[in-house]
């Protein structure tokens, strides 16, 4: 088990709901984007501006006026507590400030005190307080304590999304100077380079002609992981862990295989080499719109007629719910097909049309459970039918597995549990935060294992795939028990052409015979 320097929480049969403990995750916080570097090229000022109270205040108020859901949500809360027991962060950490209400109220406390009649002539009759220091270093750390992964919005009676609120927060500390230095870092480094990983054109021209070596002394077949291939029908944005972290990679190779057997063209896009979109995270319209820029503007210099996304949780919930707001119209694509699509529309398609040759046997050896990734879940759909995100990944997996077992009800579809390193928390400076926050999603696993002998959990985000690795261990659980699903559909394709091993098999036993 990975050593820890907090008390990791104990896992239950039973979901049980925590006795509060004050203040105990006061401490978390993600370090500060001190460095000019990390604020300037997203448009903020490099540290905290000295009139930040009432810069503060200017900005909450733009912000009100441009998204009237934020007051909506600020004014509606009735204070009934459906959403208290809801959030994994609660039930990891005990501190009541990560109730949804709580986080909420950080905000709305502010919001009534400086725009409400009450708020600013009986401030303590509606619980109104001034932003103060101590207001700011609760914002900073208990905003950054929310994957704004919206499953309390779920249960509750007025679909208040607390997932807005913290992203308004979020985006109101960042004007102010408050930035935190993971997001802002890695949108910076996707304007410069052109993914979070601040991989060149070169290194991952690189790595695809590797995976190419890798699968053709694999399969014998060639299998082309093409790169800013100009002509080709279509454009695979793909998030960049995909290059080369573990399971990642597996589901990379498994999207070439079936872009392979389906017999289309496709390349990567060394401009748009990034599936993610961290200005979601920071709640930020303008660096969201100008990271999903670069994908239409690789769309159009490489001639593709469509864009379909790779696993990517939040990405895919970015690209189905804004990208054509953000960097549309897309009417220069082939309007037969959905605009963006997703990787398991695509692999989904092939497989009822037969394209693919399956051998599920390859897959036996594991017994698997699928996580629904938050944001997926909850702000995206995929095919024609309602809860096609659900059902869509689940017949893959079944189409290309024996042994598929789903975790407890209330854990999974639109109930899941965020991974607990999704919203821009998965760094290490909140390793505690992502253990705790991990739990409920543990606790489900850990139970299906159990009871069915599950081997491995499958997944469709690059954020779950690396907090899962990371937090497993914590756990007593092993870190590669974390699959991709196209690396599920990756192990199962037999290739045209492949060489299965059957050729040698039939020589081996002629020769016995002889
Ligand atoms: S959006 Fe998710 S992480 Fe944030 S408060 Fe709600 S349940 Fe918790
Ligand atoms: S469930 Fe909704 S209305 Fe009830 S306390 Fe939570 S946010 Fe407020």
């Amino acid at each position: 088990m990975a050593k820890a320097e907090f008390e990791i929480p104990e896992l239950k049969e039973y979901p049980e709901i925590p006795p509060i403990q004050p203040g105990s995750m006061a401490h978390s916080k993600p370090f500060v984007a001190k460095n000019p570097e990390f604020m300037e090229p997203l448009g903020y000022p490099a540290e905290l501006v000295d009139d930040w109270q009432e810069k503060a205040i200017e900005h909450m108020g733009d912000l009100l006026g441009k998204y009237r859901s934020l007051q909506v949500f600020l004014d509606a809360c009735v204070k009934c507590g459906a959403c208290t027991d809801k959030c994994h962060y609660y039930l990891g950490t005990q501190d009541p400030k990560n109730m949804p209400v709580a986080r909420q109220d950080l905000l709305r406390k502010v919001y009534r005190r400086y725009f409400t009649f009450a708020g600013k002539y009986f401030p303590k009759l509606v619980g109104a307080t001034d932003l103060t220091e101590e207001v700011l270093e609760d914002w900073y750390s208990y905003f950054h304590q929310c994957s704004q992964c919206r499953r309390c919005s779920v249960f509750c009676p007025y679909g208040i999304d607390t997932a807005e609120i913290s992203m308004a927060a979020r985006e109101i500390m960042d004007r102010i100077g408050l930035g935190q230095k993971y997001c802002n870092e890695i949108i910076g480094k996707v304007f410069k380079v052109g993914n979070n990983l601040g991989l060149p054109e070169p290194a991952l021209a690189d790595t695809l002609e590797g995976l190419e070596e890798d699968v053709l002394d694999d399969t014998g077949v060639e299998v082309k992981y093409p790169l800013d291939q100009k002509g080709a029908e279509i454009l695979l944005v793909t998030p960049s862990a995909d290059f080369f972290a573990e399971p990642h990679v597996d589901g990379l190779i498994g999207y070439g295989k079936v872009f392979h057997e389906a017999g289309v063209s496709w390349t990567l896009s060394s401009k748009a080499s990034e599936a993610a979109n961290f200005g979601m995270f920071i709640g930020s319209y303008e660096n969201m719109r100008r990271i999903s820029l670069r994908i239409r503007e690789a769309a159009l210099e490489l001639g593709v007629k469509r864009i379909i996304f790779g696993e990517c949780g939040h990405a895919w919930r970015v690209a189905y719910s804004f990208l054509n707001t953000l960097a549309g119209p897309f009417d220069f694509l082939d309007p037969k097909y959905p605009v963006p699509q997703h990787i398991l529309e695509f692999t989904w398609g092939e497989i009822q049309k037969g394209t693919l040759k399956i051998d599920k046997s390859a897959n036996d050896h594991m017994v698997v459970t699928f996580h629904d990734s938050c944001n997926v879940a909850r702000a995206t759909r995929m095919g024609d039918e309602p809860g096609g995100q659900f059902t869509i990944p689940r017949n893959v997996i079944k189409a290309v597995c024996n042994n598929f077992v789903d975790m407890d009800p209330d854990t999974i579809h639109e109930k899941t549990f965020c991974c607990g390193g999704g919203g821009g928390l998965l760094t290490d400076d909140l390793t505690e935060l992502r253990v705790k926050g991990a739990k409920p999603r543990m606790e489900a696993l850990k139970n299906v294992i159990e009871e069915h002998g599950v081997t491995n959990m499958a997944a469709i985000c690059a954020i779950c795939k690396s907090q899962f690795t990371k937090v497993l261990p914590y756990y007593g659980m092993g870190m590669d028990m974390i699959v991709s699903v196209h690396q599920l559909v990756s192990e199962a394709i037999v290739l045209t052409g492949q060489d299965t091993g059957d050729d040698d098999e039939q020589e081996d036993s002629t020769e016995d015979a002889a």
